[in-house]
């Protein structure tokens, strides 16, 4: 999952994002570029795998 409180350069954003690991990347790249004025790319992408964790850590 995605945790957008945990991304860097995001302002009182509180999204969450659950889901296959592919799921997730396309929502949350979905997320940054409509939301957040990100550009889509490899770079973002990058971020977005880098910011993921696994939905079990996360509701541990
Ligand atoms: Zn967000």
């Amino acid at each position: 999952m995605v945790d957008c409180r945990k991304t860097p350069s995001v302002s009182n954003c509180q999204m969450t994002i659950a889901g296959t690991h592919d799921e997730v990347l396309e929502l949350a790249v979905l997320h940054a570029v409509t939301s957040h004025g990100h550009e889509d790319g490899p770079e973002l992408r990058a971020g977005i795998e880098e910011s993921m964790t696994p939905v079990d850590a996360a509701m541990a």
